[in-house]
C-alpha cells in the first residue's frame, strides 16, 4: 500500500502534511531532529503503544470527553515545566480526538506557542480531528468552548492502530467518512453502497481509499474557508441534529448521533422539496448496512429544545446544511419557528 500525503495550507504560508498509510515504523523522520520531544497520550492508548510512546519524554491524561478540561490543560502546562519544555520543544499528540485537541491547544499556548505533530490514532481523529487545525478544551458543559486555530506540522494516519480501537469506534469513525461522500464526493458515497462494514473493517485498501477521500473533501472546504465563515460550515452536515442528540442521551457516541443526524437532514431536505426521497432511502440503507443507528428514539419536542440551545445558533435562527442531491448541500439559515413546523409535519 502505498502511502498518501495530502497538504492542507497553513495560516503562516506553511503547510501541514497528513500521511495515510504505513507510517507509524517512521516516526522519528517526522519529528524534528536533535530536539526534546514530548509525547500527550491518553491511558488508552500507552497501554497499546507503550512500546513506541516510550522512546520520548511522555505526558498521561486520563481518557474521556469529561477530562478535555482547563484543569489538564492546567496539568499539561506543569508537566511541561517540570520537564524543562521550552520553545524548541516539540509536542507530539499520540491519541484520538481528544488528546490531538488538548495537544493542539498546550502547543498554541505554552510559551506563546510551540511546534507539534500528530498521531492520529482514531478513525474519526484521522478524517475529521486532525485536519483543519481547530483544537481547545470543554467548559461548563459546552464543547470546545476554549481553544484556538493552529494547524500541525504532520498529521500521520497509520492504519493499523485502528486495529487495537474498540469496534463501536471505528464504526462511528465511518459514520464522518460517509458524511465526507455526501458533502461532495459522490464517488465516496457510492463505495459505501457497494461494500459492507467487514470490508471497511477488513479492507486496508478500501479503507485507505475511504480515509484519503474524506481527508481531501476537508481539506478542500478548510482551503477555502480556515475559519468557517462560510462553506466551513457544510462540515456541520448532520451535525446540528447530532448535538442535540448528544445533549439530550449520553447513550450514543458522537458519530452514531451524526449518523442519526444525517438521516433526520434528509428526512428535513425530502419534507422541504429539496431532496428526491430516493436519495434519503439510499442514506437510511448505509446506514443500517454499516451498523450504525438511524434514530435516536428521543421525541421530537425535548430534542427540538436541545436544538435550540446549541452554541452554533443565533438568537432565534440556526444554520441548517440541507440535502439537494448527494454531494450536494446547501447552507440555509432557518429561524426556529420555520423549524418546527417542517419538523414536527
Ligand atoms: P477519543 O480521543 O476519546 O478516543 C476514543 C477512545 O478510544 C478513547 O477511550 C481512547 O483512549 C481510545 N483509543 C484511541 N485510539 C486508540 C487505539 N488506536 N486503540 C485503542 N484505543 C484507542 O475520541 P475521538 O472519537 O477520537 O475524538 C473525539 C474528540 O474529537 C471530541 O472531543 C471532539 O470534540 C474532537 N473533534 C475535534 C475535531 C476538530 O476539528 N478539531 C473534529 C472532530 C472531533
Ligand atoms: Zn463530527
Amino acid at each position: 500500500m502505498m502511502n498518501q500525503t495530502i497538504e492542507v495550507r497553513r495560516e503562516d504560508g506553511g503547510t501541514s502534511q497528513v500521511v495515510i498509510g504505513q507510517v507509524i515504523d517512521r516516526l522519528e523522520n517526522y519529528v524534528p531532529n536533535g530536539k526534546k520531544i514530548v509525547v500527550i497520550t491518553d491511558t488508552n492508548v500507552y497501554k497499546c503503544y507503550r512500546i513506541m510512546i516510550d522512546r520520548f519524554e511522555k505526558i498521561i491524561i486520563e481518557p474521556g470527553e469529561e477530562h478535555k478540561t482547563l484543569d489538564t490543560m492546567g496539568q499539561i502546562y506543569s508537566q511541561l515545566i517540570a520537564l524543562g519544555a521550552d520553545r524548541e520543544t516539540f509536542l507530539l499528540g499520540f491519541g484520538g480526538g481528544i488528546v490531538t485537541d488538548i495537544t493542539g491547544f498546550a502547543a498554541s499556548t505554552y510559551m506563546r506557542g510551540v511546534r507539534f505533530g500528530f498521531v492520529a490514532t482514531t478513525l474519526l481523529a484521522q478524517v475529521d480531528a486532525s485536519v483543519g487545525g481547530k483544537n481547545g478544551v470543554n467548559r461548563d458543559g459546552y464543547k470546545n468552548m476554549v481553544g484556538t486555530f493552529n494547524q500541525p506540522e504532520f498529521v500521520l494516519c497509520d492504519l493499523s492502530v485502528l486495529k487495537t480501537l474498540p469496534e463501536r469506534e471505528f464504526r462511528a469513525g465511518l459514520s464522518e467518512i460517509f458524511k465526507a461522500g455526501l458533502i461532495r464526493d459522490a464517488g465516496l458515497f457510492e463505495l459505501f453502497e457497494k461494500h459492507t462494514f467487514d470490508d471497511f473493517y477488513q479492507d486496508e485498501n478500501l479503507l485507505h481509499q475511504a480515509i484519503t477521500r474524506a481527508v481531501k473533501v476537508k481539506k478542500a472546504i478548510v482551503d477555502a474557508d480556515e475559519k468557517e465563515h462560510g462553506q466551513r460550515k457544510l462540515l456541520n452536515l448532520g451535525h446540528t441534529m447530532a448535538h442535540a442528540i448528544e445533549k439530550s442521551t449520553r447513550r450514543f457516541e458522537h458519530g452514531e448521533a451524526v449518523a442519526i443526524g444525517l438521516v433526520m437532514i434528509a428526512g428535513l431536505s425530502v419534507k422541504m422539496g429539496l431532496l428526491p426521497a430516493g436519495v434519503r432511502d439510499r442514506i437510511v440503507r448505509v446506514v443500517g448496512n454499516m451498523g450504525l443507528p438511524a434514530d435516536s428514539g428521543i421525541p421530537m419536542d425535548p430534542l427540538f429544545e436541545a436544538l435550540k440551545s446549541d452554541k452554533k445558533k443565533d438568537a432565534d435562527s440556526v444554520s441548517l446544511i440541507l440535502l439537494r442531491d448527494v454531494a450536494d448541500c446547501e447552507i440555509r439559515k432557518m429561524n426556529f419557528e420555520e423549524l418546527k413546523q417542517w419538523l414536527f409535519v
